[in-house]
């Protein structure tokens, strides 16, 4: 069974999140404003284990 955070590693997607809504982004690059919040909080996250991680919370 895929998780999400393998299709996008798969498809050369990064992962981002936002600090303040916890909003998860999978993009090829990081979005300027996390549009759930409208604030420039994202940060990527680097680690592939720690991206699954919030996909299989979820
Ligand atoms: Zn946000």
């Amino acid at each position: 069974m895929n998780t999400g955070a393998e299709f996008g590693i798969v498809l050369g997607l990064r992962f981002f999140v936002c600090d303040a809504c916890e909003t998860v982004y999978a993009d090829v690059e990081k979005p300027p404003l996390c549009s759930n919040c409208d604030v420039d909080s994202i940060q990527e996250i680097k680690a592939e284990m720690q991206a699954a991680s919030y996909f299989s919370c979820r």
